[in-house]
């Protein structure tokens, strides 16, 4: 696809969950992959408002990180490059939510929280029940990004399934094969932590 294309749809997704207050101020990222080989992805600039992103703050980088023109990608570039990479995503969209925020801190110990029994479930790709058991990995957050890359890709190999990843007390990743499905998979797993998130409240925990 042209990155025109993908560069407007990307800003039209970041406005969207900004709005919902996924992505207030400068944080959370976003990327789409341009072509596969080589695998050149599209990615949000570093320190732009996510309210008001527009298609010209997204940055060509290649599979080492590279820009081509001037400006910085976001710092998060290579867990993006990592989903991309190994989990075959199309596109990347990554969260700081309140309800992310906090279940990521409070399960960190768990190294996961699952997510069972609600019709929302049926939003990520494959599922088709109430039912499914969404297990959500945690990750200890880093400012490394080389470590947290590290530890996305073991993640990834030990839950091939999962639709999402948590970094403890900072956000959500989710991908997709494309900006839409990517977008929906962050919709959805951020509408299930806030209702595990309340539903724990109200029980007192
Ligand atoms: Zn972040």
């Amino acid at each position: 696809m042209e990155l025109g294309v993908i560069a407007a749809e990307l800003a039209d997704a970041a406005r969207r969950l900004h709005q919902r207050g996924f992505m207030l101020a400068t944080s959370g990222n976003l990327s789409a992959v341009v072509s596969r080989e080589p695998l050149r992805l599209a990615i949000s600039s570093s320190g732009k408002d996510k309210g008001s992103l527009k298609p010209e703050d997204f940055l060509v980088v290649n599979e080492h990180g590279q820009t081509a023109g001037a400006g910085k990608p976001s710092d998060e570039l290579p867990l993006h490059l990592e989903l991309a990479d190994k989990a075959k995503a199309g596109a990347v969209v990554h969260t700081h939510s309140i309800w992310g925020t906090l279940l990521s801190d409070r399960h960190a110990t768990d190294g996961g929280l699952t997510i069972q029994g609600f019709e929302m479930l049926k939003a990520l790709s494959g599922v088709k029940t109430h039912e499914h058991r969404e297990w959500i990995p945690i990750i200890e957050n880093s400012q490394d990004y080389g470590v947290l890359r590290a530890q996305v890709k073991k993640t990834l190999a030990a839950h091939p399934a999962s639709h999402g990843i948590l970094l403890a007390g900072h956000g959500l990743y989710s991908w997709g094969k494309d900006v839409s499905e990517a977008v929906r998979h962050a919709e959805g797993l951020e509408f299930l932590l806030e209702v595990k998130g309340r539903k724990e409240q109200a029980e007192g925990r």
